[in-house]
């Protein structure tokens, strides 16, 4: 009898799943766009809805089937709950900034320049909840809190074992994934404003760590094997690379999608806040990493993407227009400049849009070659070859001009799907192949 297993990712638009076969042959697609809610104490419902819903649409032959689940979650997307999993509270999304109330705060307790220090991060979120929010927990001693993010809570449903994360999902919380352990400041920290006993941090194993069996009730709901085993999740960044092909240290995935996001894997981690550069734990690897807000944005700015297609077509990439441009929407970069004030360079503008076009295309890909050198002078390993993935992707002239710049091989990339690489991770239960 053949297995199958099945990855779920939970983007921001939708949930949608992946099964494939023991070969890593999709064998079936299902997805649930979310609705548009006004109310965010509705989306704990529409959650829940949507992970029953994309299982459900998956053909009974193969649901019957099923080895492994795995699922990934929006990073930073988090979660308060009761100790029957209930949330107490909304969920707070990956986007939301209100942890910027708590920015001094959580300075005191951070190491300084830690990726925790942002307005978005888990442990922002967190502390908001534990010092900003009137419900005040603090005055329910008796009464354990679960802090969860969103791949935890969904992977809870399913196996019914509350209080378990996965590394990925918890470097913005502030765990030491080099360690693998909560580090010290985070513990004494947390410990200044609630009692550890109140707030129950989760139990973080490796991604894709088989966790248990499903719950028999829900098997039967899903009318899921129950043997089917429920695996530790990921965030939708790492499913999508995990989803790429790339193995190997050297081998990197660049996104062009709205903004330019480069990752590469390397046999040791690099870290550097100035360039916003932070590295996740891939087994014994590290996928480092930044971003540009150079990219699509720009592009989709002057053309559509008919145009760019169409325009594309007409440009050879053997040739270099010399045009000198830095492409952006609006002043200021991070990575791989650091200057909040760097001005948008894009003159001298040519009056034929295809030019144009071209240096457009050629910018983006001088700031993509100057990243990956970037990551390698901090400690990374050269480029060997690269995958792409986002909207940008399919563009075969742009993906030669990048090719001239990078002076690597450039993969297509078989799969770019979230739920396909979270589909891997139940297949592999938590090793990194
Ligand atoms: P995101 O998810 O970051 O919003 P996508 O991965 O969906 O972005 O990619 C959308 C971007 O891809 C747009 O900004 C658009 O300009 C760009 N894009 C679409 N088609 C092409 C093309 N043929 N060549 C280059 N870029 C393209």
């Amino acid at each position: 009898m053949v297995n199958f297993y099945i990855g779920i990712d939970f983007g921001t638009s939708g949930a949608r799943s992946i099964t494939i076969n023991p070969q890593g042959t999709v064998v079936a697609e299902t997805q649930f766009p979310f609705p548009r809610l006004t109310d965010s104490s509705e989306w704990i419902s529409m959650w829940k809805t949507a992970l029953f819903e994309v299982i459900q649409q998956i053909p009974l032959h193969f649901r019957r089937q099923i080895d492994a689940i795995a699922i990934n979650g929006t990073s930073a997307t988090v979660l308060l709950c009761d100790q029957n999993g209930i949330p107490v509270d909304s969920p707070i999304l990956y986007n939301d900034s209100r942890g910027i109330t708590v920015m001094e705060l959580l300075k005191t307790i951070a190491p300084s320049e830690h990726p925790v220090i942002s307005a978005t991060s888990s442990l922002a979120k967190l502390i908001w909840w534990l010092t900003v929010d009137n419900r005040d927990i603090k005055k329910q001693p008796s009464t354990p809190f679960y802090f969860l993010h969103q791949a935890d809570w969904l992977g809870f449903l399913l196996h019914g074992k509350l209080g378990i994360s996965d590394y990925h999902n918890s470097l913005k919380l502030g765990y030491d994934v080099e360690n693998l352990t909560y580090p010290n400041w985070l513990i004494n920290g947390l410990q200044s404003l609630i009692n550890l006993e109140v707030l129950k941090l989760p139990d973080v194993v490796t991604p894709g760590t088989p966790i248990r069996n499903i719950t028999p009730e829900i098997a039967e709901q899903l009318q899921l094997p129950k043997t089917c085993i429920i695996c530790a999740g990921t965030t939708d960044s790492i499913a999508a690379f995990v989803a790429s092909g790339a193995k190997l240290p050297g081998e990197a995935v660049t996104s062009l999608g709205s903004t330019l996001v480069l990752k590469l894997l390397s046999h040791t981690p690099v870290n550097n806040t100035k360039y916003g550069i932070y590295s996740h734990r891939l087994g014994d690897l590290w996928l480092t990493g930044g971003a540009s807000n150079t990219g699509g944005a720009v592009l989709r700015q002057f053309f559509s993407d008919r145009e760019l297609e169409n325009f594309s077509r007409q440009i050879n990439p053997n040739f270099n227009s010399n045009l000198d441009y830095y492409p952006l929407i609006k002043k200021g970069d991070r990575f791989p400049i650091n200057d909040p004030e760097l001005l948008p360079r894009l003159q001298p503008r040519p009056n034929n849009p295809v030019e144009f076009l071209q240096g457009l295309l050629e910018g983006i890909a001088k700031i993509e070659a100057q990243g990956y050198q970037l990551l390698q002078q901090l400690g990374a390993p050269p480029i060997t070859q690269v995958y792409t993935a986002g909207g940008g992707a399919k563009n075969q002239t742009w993906t030669a001009i990048r090719q001239r710049y990078l002076n690597v091989n450039m993969v297509q990339s078989i799969h770019t799907e979230a739920a396909y690489g979270s589909a891997l991770l139940a297949l592999n239960g938590g090793r990194w192949v």
